[in-house]
């Protein structure tokens, strides 16, 4: 009786420790910490954007298909997959979005700013040939930001600002 008492619990035991972390186990996501962020493809890290933007974004006939959870995007410029759950487990690649993702390798046209559609090349020549040299002067030549939506429009869900002041240090950096 003893003896058999003993090898159970030696065997719980061994069950314990094989499932301490909680994430490598497909079962159970409630280790919060660690959520799975992972790109289901790449395996890179995402970056967490709300289910409004998500649900603007994918094509008309998948809004449907993204349910109500929020998402991550795919931050890997090499990697097709744009938003994806990892708890629903469902993705969408750049074929099924309505927009370009501008870091995303080919993105065309490249949008800087996605409210206003005004596109980084639209910025560096605005700094080249117009001059422009600040984000007021880009924001009257182009119109950018003139019509902020940046929750639905923008991939992240954040404002286009930040966008739109890298391409203009990239345009000042090919003076
Ligand atoms: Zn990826």
């Amino acid at each position: 009786m003893k003896k058999i008492n003993y090898g159970r619990k030696s065997r719980i035991m061994e069950n314990e420790t094989l499932n301490k972390c909680c994430c490598g186990n497909s079962e159970k996501s409630s280790c919060v910490e660690e959520k799975n962020n992972l790109c289901p493809v790449c395996e890179k890290q995402g970056a967490l954007v709300k289910n409004i933007t998500v649900k603007h974004l994918v094509l008309d006939e998948l809004t449907e298909q993204v349910g109500g959870n929020d998402y991550f995007l795919c931050m890997n410029d090499e990697c097709g997959i744009t938003y994806y759950d990892t708890e629903s487990n469902i993705k969408f690649n750049k074929q099924q979005l309505k927009v370009p993702i501008w870091f995303k390798k080919d993105a065309n046209p490249k949008y800087a700013c996605y409210c206003s559609k005004v596109t980084e090349e639209q910025i560096i020549n605005a700094v080249v040939k117009d001059g422009a040299t600040n984000m007021k002067e880009i924001l009257k030549i182009t119109g950018a930001m003139s019509n902020s939506q940046c929750q639905k429009k923008n991939p992240l869900g954040k404002c286009c600002h930040q966008i739109i002041q890298d391409a203009i240090d990239k345009g000042l950096s090919m003076k």
